[in-house]
C-alpha cells in the first residue's frame, strides 16, 4: 500500500498504522502528555521492562540552571544493571536464543557471518575473559580502532560486560587523531585490525595504530583482529592476535556481568567536529540503554521479524545507538555491512536490501545525495519490496533528496522518519512516529515522549525577549527544556566545557546549537547550525534554505552556502555547488542557478557569488563543514581552525585555488 500525499503531507499506509506501536496522533499525545507531566513515572514504567540486579531508589535528580550551581542530571540512582546482560543474556531464556542477532556482510561477496544471540553470547563472554586476562578491571578505558567488522560489536559488548568504558575511534581517522583520543582517555588497551577494506582497497590500520600509541604510555596491550592476513607489524610482549587470544585454553565460555551502577560510564565518544574541536561525550549505563531502546522500538516500529539496517559507521553515535545497543537490547536482528553503499557498483545498497530482505533502512542525507547523483536507473533495477520504512539522520534533508529517497528507494510505499539528534543526546529527540502522523519533506516533525523542545528567541532584535518561545514560522535557537535519560553527562575530563557549551547560552535549558522553525501545524523544521544563519540587511536566511533551493535544480547534486562580509548588506551569500555527474560548469549555468535561488526564495537570498566545486569539505561522518567554507568565503584560508576530522584536505586546496 502506498504512502498517500495530500496538501504536501505524506500519510502512512493504513495497514502500517494499524500494526504500528504508536498508531495515531491521539495515542501519541496521551503518551507525550504523561511523559512531560510525570517524567519520573513515565520513565520508571519504561525502565521496569529491563533487567535490573537492583531497582533504583530515585528516578531523576537534576539541575539545568547554571546560575544555580553545577549542571547535572542523574537517572535511576541506586539502580544496578548491565547493558550487555540486557542486550544478550536476557534473551537467552526466550525464543530469541537462536535468532540472528547480527547478520554481517563483508565487502567481498563471500565474506559473511551470522551470530545468533547464543553464539554472540559465547563470543562476547570469551572476549570479556580475554580482557580480564590482560588485567583490565571495571573503570579501565579501552580504545577501539576498527572498521565495520563483526568483531566490533563483540568487543564493545565485552567491554560493557566487565564495566570498561570503550572509546571507539572511526576506522577512517588518521594516526594522529587516534593518538589524541587514546591519550586523552588514558586507555590501557587498544583493539585494532591488520587491515581494513574499503572500496576494494586495503588500508594498514595496524601501522596507523602503532604510530598513534607511540606517545601513549598508559596503553600497554594491543589486540589485533586478523582481516586480510597481510604482513602486519607486531610488537612482542604488547601485541597479540584476537584469534589466538580467543582460542586459548584458559579462556572460558562464560563470564559474569559486572553489576554496574545506573550512572557508571558505558562509553565515551567524540562528536563529528563540524563546528569546532570534537567533544568527547560521556554516556552512562541505564539512562542511555533505556532511551535508545525505546526510541528504536517506536521510531523504527520494530516488530519481532524486522531486519534492521542502519548504514552509519559504528564509529559514530548513530552506529553505537542504532546498530549495536538499541537493536540488541530490543532483540532485533541488526544488519551490518562492511563496505560503502556505492562500491563496486552504485546499486550495492539496493542489491543488499533485496538479497537480505531488509525491512528498515536508516541512512544520511549525504549518502542519499551521493546515490542520487549516480542516476535513478540504479535503484530502479531493484524492487526492494521488503522495505517498510526509511530513515535519515545527520543533516537537514533537502526536500529534493527526501523526494528522491521516497520515490526511488521507498517506491512510494514507505514512510520516512527524518530523525533529529546529536552525539550528546544519545538517541533521537525530534522525529516522526511513522504510523502516527503524516510527514512533510524536510521536517523532523514532533518531539519524542520526554523531550520538551523550545524554539528560543535569540534576542537579536530585543535582548529582553532572549530565550522566549518564538511564534510559529520564526527561526530561532533550538533548546530542550527538560532532561531526558539519553543526554550525555559531561565532556570527558572537562565538565566546564560541557556546561559552557550547552547550558550557558540559555540558563535552565540545554542549547543544541541548531536553528529550528515550527510551522503553523507544529512541525519542527531544522535549519542547520545557528552559526550558519546568514544575516542579510537584517534578514536572517538559513544556509539550509539556500541549499535546498539549489538542489531543486536538476543540474545540482549538492550545495553549501556561507555568509561573506558585505559592506552594505552586512553579509552576502557565497555558494559552492557540485554538479550532477556528466554536467559541465558554465557561466550560463551559473547565472541560471543564481536566478533559480532568487525565484525560489526571493531577491533577498540571491547568491552574490557562486563557485563550482568538484567536492565539498566534509567531516569523516559525511557532514558539510560550513565553518571551513565560511573561512574560504571570507578569504581567510589560513584560519580554518581544527581540521582533524576533515575527510579530504585536497578538497580545500581546490576550493581555495578557485575562489572567486
Ligand atoms: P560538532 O558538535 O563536533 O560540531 P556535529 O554537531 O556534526 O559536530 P554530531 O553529533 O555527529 O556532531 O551531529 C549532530 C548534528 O547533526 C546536529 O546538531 C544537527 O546539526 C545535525 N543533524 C542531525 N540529524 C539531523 C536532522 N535530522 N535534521 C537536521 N540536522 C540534523
Ligand atoms: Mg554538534
Amino acid at each position: 500500500m502506498p504512502v498517500t500525499e495530500k496538501n504536501g503531507k505524506y500519510y502512512p499506509p493504513e495497514e502500517f498504522s494499524k500494526n504500528a506501536w504508536i498508531k495515531s496522533y491521539e495515542q501519541y499525545q496521551e503518551i507525550y502528555k504523561r511523559s512531560v507531566e510525570d517524567p519520573e513515572g513515565f520513565w520508571a514504567e519504561v525502565a521496569s521492562e529491563f533487567f535490573w540486579y537492583k531497582k533504583w531508589d530515585k528516578v531523576l535528580s537534576y539541575n539545568f540552571d547554571i546560575t544555580k550551581g553545577k549542571v547535572f542530571h542523574e537517572w535511576f540512582t541506586g539502580g544496578k544493571t548491565n547493558v550487555c546482560y540486557n542486550a544478550i543474556d536476557r534473551h537467552l531464556d526466550t525464543p530469541l536464543r537462536n535468532k540472528a542477532a547480527i547478520i554481517w556482510q563483508g565487502e567481498p561477496e563471500e565474506d559473511t557471518k551470522i551470530l545468533t544471540y547464543l553464539t554472540l553470547h559465547r563470543e562476547v563472554c570469551r572476549f570479556a575473559n580475554v580482557l580480564k586476562k590482560k588485567g583490565l578491571k571495571k573503570g579501565d578505558r579501552v580504545s577501539i580502532y576498527l572498521p565495520m567488522v563483526w568483531q566490533l560489536p563483540v568487543v564493545m559488548l565485552a567491554c560493557a560486560r566487565i564495566g570498561c568504558p570503550h572509546s571507539v575511534v572511526f576506522g577512517g581517522f588518521s594516526a594522529e587523531a587516534l593518538g589524541h583520543r587514546v591519550i586523552e582517555s588514558e586507555s590501557k588497551l587498544l583493539i585494532t585490525i591488520d587491515q581494513s577494506l574499503r572500496n576494494g582497497r586495503a588500508f594498514d590500520l595496524k601501522v596507523s595504530a602503532d604510530e598513534a600509541i607511540k606517545d601513549a604510555p598508559a596503553c600497554q596491550s594491543v589486540i589485533v583482529v586478523k582481516r586480510t592476513g597481510a604482513p602486519c607489524p607486531m610488537t612482542p610482549g604488547r601485541d597479540t592476535w584476537y584469534e589466538d587470544e580467543m582460542k586459548a585454553d584458559d579462556i572460558a565460555d562464560f563470564c559474569e556481568c559486572e553489576q554496574m551502577d545506573a550512572e557508571d560510564v558505558l562509553y565515551l565518544l567524540y562528536t563529528s567536529g563540524s563546528t569546532g574541536k570534537p567533544k568527547g561525550q560521556v554516556h552512562t549505563t541505564a539512562g542511555y540503554m533505556i532511551y535508545t531502546a525505546l526510541t528504536h522500538k517506536w521510531i523504527f516500529d520494530i516488530q519481532p521479524e524486522t531486519l534492521f539496517w542502519c548504514m552509519a559507521d559504528i564509529g559514530w553515535v548513530t552506529g553505537h545507538s542504532y546498530i549495536v545497543y538499541a537493536p540488541l537490547v530490543n532483540g532485533t536482528t541488526t544488519f551490518i555491512y562492511e563496505g560503502t553503499p556505492l562500491w563496486p557498483k552504485p546499486d550495492r545498497a539496493w542489491e543488499l536490501i533485496d538479497r537480505y530482505k531488509i525491512n528498515v533502512c536508516y541512512t544520511a542525507p549525504t549518502a542519499i545525495r551521493a546515490m542520487s547523483r549516480q542516476g535513478d536507473e540504479w535503484p530502479n533495477k531493484h524492487p526492494m519490496s521488503s522495505l517498510k520504512l526509511l530513515g535519515t539522520v545527520g543533516e537537514p534533508i533537502n526536500p529534493e533528496a527526501w523526494q528522491w529517497y521516497h520515490k526511488n528507494v521507498g517506491k512510494g510505499n514507505c514512510p520516512i522518519v527524518d530523525t533529529w539528534w546529536q552525539t550528546e543526546t544519545g538517541g533521537i529527540l525530534i522525529t516522526p512516529l511513522p504510523g502516527a502522523w503524516p510527514t512533510k519533506p524536510g521536517a523532523a516533525t514532533f518531539p519524542f515522549p520526554g523531550c520538551v523542545p523550545r524554539v528560543a528567541d535569540p534576542g537579536v532584535d530585543d535582548e529582553t525577549k532572549r530565550g522566549a518561545k518564538l511564534e510559529a514560522g520564526k527561526t530561532g535557537h533550538l533548546c530542550i527544556e527538560k532532561p531526558w535519560p539519553g543526554l550525555s553527562r559531561t565532556i570527558y575530563g572537562d565538565h566546564d566545557r560541557w556546561e559552557q557549551t550547552y547550558f550557558s547560552q540559555y540558563p535552565g535549558m540545554y542549547f543544541t546549537g541548531d536553528g529550528c522553525l515550527v510551522d503553523a501545524d507544529g512541525y519542527h523544521f531544522l535549519q542547520g547550525r545557528v552559526d550558519d544563519v546568514i544575516n542579510i540587511s537584517g534578514h536572517r536566511i538559513s544556509t539550509a534554505e539556500v541549499e535546498s533551493a539549489l538542489v531543486l535544480h536538476k543540474a545540482v547534486a549538492e550545495a553549501a552556502a556561507a555568509g561573506m562580509p558585505d559592506e552594505i548588506k552586512g553579509q552576502g551569500i557565497y555558494v559552492f555547488v557540485t554538479l550532477k555527474l556528466g554536467i559541465e560548469p558554465s557561466d550560463a549555468l551559473k547565472k541560471e542557478l543564481i536566478a533559480h535561488v532568487r525565484k525560489e526564495i526571493g531577491a533577498i537570498a540571491t547568491p552574490d557569488k557562486l563557485q563550482f566545486a568538484p567536492a565539498l569539505p566534509k567531516t569523516r561522518s559525511g557532514k558539510i563543514m560550513r565553518r571551513i567554507l565560511r573561512k574560504i568565503a571570507e578569504n581567510k584560508p589560513e584560519d580554518l581552525g581544527d581540521v582533524s576530522t576533515l575527510e579530504d584536505s585536497a578538497v580545500i586546496q581546490n576550493l581555495v585555488a578557485n575562489r572567486i
